[in-house]
């Protein structure tokens, strides 16, 4: 490609509504433009990148024996009124309706359709397992999009979905899908890991994250040095969405009063507003309720509306120390998943299976979650006073904490779906079954963006080779004028080309400052500077983007040089 033939437009000024530095960088390498609040216009050098990290993602899916398909991404009401899916996915879905009046959702996810889809076309054991996935664009209506096409409103996800007679094959096709995420984010060249997690809306019986290490990860997750142990901290469901932390306290003491309260006198005081409901969770055992009050884009899994009864103890307010520690947030407020707001910790509900949330004594971290089920349950039970250099819950090393930005989840779903929507099997003995079901996503978009945070340096992105937009890019330096550079230029494209190398030749007509450091900006790995001066000596000079060492290279060799 030459750069004249090519969309190049890159910017100084870094937009303000961009905070992290992978939004700085897509907006200001051209790589992506924003159309409105969390939509975005990939630009030819940004779908570069992502039909790359794209094509790793189908590989490895397709070694792992998932078939390819493509799903509508408008999807009937109906569909979701069978799983009754609608309010635990609240304001995030995007409702639309076609001239007959008749209602749609823009699909967040797909679990429907596939289920819909199955129970047509699989009727017998005999075609199972099987695991369909799809690479297709989803959108959620996200209380706050923010950073670019981290947390976009309309992004691609990667989703699949296996289904079985049984929980055995379940879990095999589960470990399979771990170990092709393991391999795709090898392959891609991102620092990770995966941790035990929340399984939100999407529901079912345990779910593990995958999370690329990054400072400005929305996620805060705990890990053994030994790599074998990792869990999200962050799962928090008990939140309270209020304007401001004196309004939050007031509706945490009335809450947490020993006199009854309702749910209508406790939504009574708290004035929802559209997109926001009351839930309770039951503590395991003793079918203690405890209030929750979440928007309606929150994601609870199996929460039960029941009478608010008193709770034990009062429920406490973080400081804003540790409102600080927790995740990245904003005056008073935390910023827990998409949600701004203020978390209520109950300290005495540690034996519900339903709802586990807690802060340890000297407010450290914030260990939290809604999860309903074993491991993951354990894995926030085993870290509730755990800190940093604690041996690991495994015993296999010890702690470390980081934050994570949540590149692909995968859920082990059991029948929710299956048994709301009948999709039902004939087993080998005949008889009619509810087939088991498993869910794989992972966030294309986000791939892109959590791939610059963890590879950028204050002169801009450093792209891991395997999704480089171009792997080497001819900066020539006077190419208008000098005609031995343009040869010699023209020259290493033309070989690099017919090799098929992805490089890119810079012909514009700038000066070598500017050029030199729009690619820095760019972040293309290997960079072949080419002038009169060291031709003069019979060489060229390479840059290697990572650590900006310059090298010269005999003119003749760098060929064998850069292959
Ligand atoms: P998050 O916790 O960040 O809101 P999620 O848990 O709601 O994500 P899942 O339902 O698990 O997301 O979807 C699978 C994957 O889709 C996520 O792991 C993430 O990589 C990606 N994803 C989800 N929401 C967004 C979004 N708003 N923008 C970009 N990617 C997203
Ligand atoms: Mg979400
Ligand atoms: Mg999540
Ligand atoms: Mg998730």
């Amino acid at each position: 490609m030459r750069t004249t033939a090519f969309h190049l437009v890159t910017r100084k000024e870094t937009p303000q509504d961009a905070e992290i530095i992978s939004h700085q960088l897509m907006i200001r390498s051209g790589m992506i433009r924003k159309l409105g609040a969390g939509l975005y216009t990939w630009a030819p050098l940004g779908l570069r990148v992502l039909q790359k990290v794209e094509q790793i993602i189908r590989e490895e899916m397709n070694a792992a024996g998932a078939l390819e398909m493509l799903m509508p991404a408008v999807q009937p009401k109906e569909l979701w009124e069978e799983t009754g899916r609608i309010d635990d996915f609240g304001g995030q879905l995007l409702a639309i309706h076609d001239r007959a009046e008749r209602d749609y959702f823009f699909g967040p996810t797909h679990e429907e359709v596939i289920t819909d889809f199955v129970r047509n076309e699989i009727n017998s054991y005999k075609q199972l397992p099987i695991n369909f996935y799809q690479i297709q664009t989803k959108f959620r209506d996200e209380i706050r999009p923010r950073f670019g096409v981290m947390r976009s409103r309309e992004f691609i996800m990667k989703d699949a979905y296996s289904f079985h007679l049984d929980q055995q094959s379940l879990e095999v096709t589960y470990e399979a899908m771990k170990q092709a995420y393991t391999k795709i984010i090898n392959r891609i060249g991102l620092e990770f890991r995966c941790v035990l997690a929340d399984s939100g809306a999407i529901g079912g019986s345990g779910s593990q994250e995958f999370h690329v290490i990054a400072d400005s990860g929305e996620d805060a997750i705990m890990y053994s040095d030994t790599g074998t142990y990792a869990a999200n901290l962050e799962k928090c469901a008990a939140v309270s969405l209020l304007d401001n932390r004196a309004e939050a306290t007031e509706a945490i003491n009335k809450v947490a009063t020993p006199t009854q309260k309702t749910i209508e006198e406790v939504a009574e005081f708290l004035k929802l507003r559209k997109n926001q409901m009351i839930k309770t969770l039951l503590v395991a055992g003793t079918e203690q309720p405890v209030a929750l009050v979440v928007r309606g884009d929150h994601s609870l899994n199996e929460v039960k509306a029941v009478n608010l009864e008193s709770v034990a103890s009062p429920l406490r307010m973080l400081n804003d120390e540790e409102i600080k520690d927790l995740a990245g947030c904003e005056a008073g407020f935390i910023g827990v998943k998409d949600l701004a707001c203020q978390i209520i910790v109950d300290r005495t509900v540690a034996n519900m299976s339903d709802f586990t949330c807690g802060a340890n004594e000297n407010g450290y971290h914030l260990s939290g979650v809604n999860w309903d089920r074993d491991a993951s349950y354990h894995a926030v039970e085993d870290l509730r006073d755990a800190e940093v250099g604690d041996p690991s819950p495994d015993g296999t090393g010890t702690l470390q904490v980081a934050r994570g930005i949540e590149v692909g989840h995968i859920f082990q779903l059991g029948s929710k779906y299956s048994k709301a929507m009948n999709a039902v099997i004939l087993n080998e003995q005949g008889k009619s079954q509810a087939m088991e079901m498993g869910c794989y996503g992972m966030g294309v978009t986000r791939m892109v963006a959590a791939a610059i945070e963890q590879n950028h340096d204050d002169k801009g992105i450093i792209w891991p080779a395997n999704i480089a937009p171009f792997a080497v890019a001819i900066l020539p330096m006077n190419y208008q004028k000098s005609e031995r550079v343009r040869r010699a230029a023209d020259d290493l494209y033309e070989q690099l080309l017919s090799m098929g190398i992805e490089v890119i030749l810079d012909d514009r007509k700038v000066r070598p400052g500017f050029m030199m450091s729009d690619f820095e900006l760019l972040g293309i790995p290997h960079q072949v500077i080419i002038g009169d001066r060291a031709l003069d000596e019979g060489e060229v000079e390479y840059r290697d983007r990572r650590d900006m060492a310059s090298t010269r290279v005999n003119h003749d060799t760098i060929i064998q040089f850069l292959t």
